[in-house]
């Protein structure tokens, strides 16, 4: 997930960057609001097809935020589940001396493993690209090269990214990478939402509600869910000179419901 970093005089931000900050940045729309929603209620299911799924993250975390209840269903059910790690997170306590950024990016890099580990991720079939955090956009095309190489190289029938119209810079240019690749190997690209539950608010014009689809998940994969976002402890609890949270219980709620939620494009859109 990652903060999406602090809007500054000097950094070149533009203004659209700049709202998209203050969006993230601003308190989110709370989870009892989305659950007395009924507009997910006409949102057709949606199933994996056969084959390899190449699951790509911008953060250690947003895979199993986004993705991790699937991904954890499709492991037990014998699948090959890649995951890939475009950077390693190291930006989401600035100014922290107990978590400085290559310290961090170590700790994030052991999170995700114990989360891939509990979700049954083959060892194997993990991929880190190794981008600097919140450099993704200025990294898009070598991001693209090697979501297509590792695309071609599984045989992928299925890869899913963080929503391009996240909010989030990173988010956003993972999606497109991964979009740009997934067209160029011909292959079907579904996006998860990770920051959109927080910016949005049900029915909002913003987001295209229409391409979005359901995938329900089972007791045990929910539970699984949960055990790999406790791993996260970078993310989920304060440090002691960094006092706020990244992802408190109230945002962790967004990703703990029973299904998850992926949008599919179409040529229709
Ligand atoms: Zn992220």
């Amino acid at each position: 997930m990652a903060e999406p970093g602090r809007p500054s005089g000097g950094s070149g931000m533009g203004n659209d960057r700049r709202a998209a900050a203050e969006a993230i940045q601003a308190p989110g729309t709370e989870e009892s609001l989305w659950a007395a929603w009924a507009g997910w209620d006409q949102w057709d299911e949606v199933a994996v097809p056969e084959g390899p799924v190449v699951v790509l993250a911008a953060h250690p975390d947003d895979e199993v935020l986004g993705f991790g209840g699937t991904s954890g269903g499709l492991t037990s059910a014998g699948r090959q589940v890649h995951v890939v790690t475009v950077t390693d997170g190291e930006g989401s306590h600035p100014g922290s001396r107990l978590m400085p950024p290559p310290v961090l990016a170590q700790a994030r890099r052991a999170e995700l493993a114990e989360a891939l580990d509990v979700l049954g991720v083959d060892r194997q079939l993990r991929h880190r690209l190794g981008v600097a955090d919140m450099r993704v956009a200025e990294e898009e095309a070598h991001v693209c090269s090697q979501v297509e190489k590792v695309l071609r190289n599984s045989g992928a029938t299925l890869c899913v990214a963080p929503w391009s119209g996240d909010l989030h810079s990173d988010h956003e240019a993972a999606g497109r990478a991964a979009r740009a690749a997934a067209s160029a190997v011909g292959i079907e690209l579904w996006q998860y939402p990770v920051w959109m539950w927080h910016w949005a608010v049900p029915d909002d014009p913003r987001v295209p509600w229409r391409s979005f689809h359901r995938l329900p998940l089972a007791p045990e994969e929910l539970a699984r869910k949960k055990s790999a976002l406790r791993c996260f402890r970078t993310q989920i609890a304060p440090l002691d000179d960094h006092a706020a949270v990244i992802l408190p219980p109230e945002e962790l709620a967004h990703h703990q419901r029973p299904f998850e939620t992926v949008l599919v494009e179409t040529e229709s859109g």
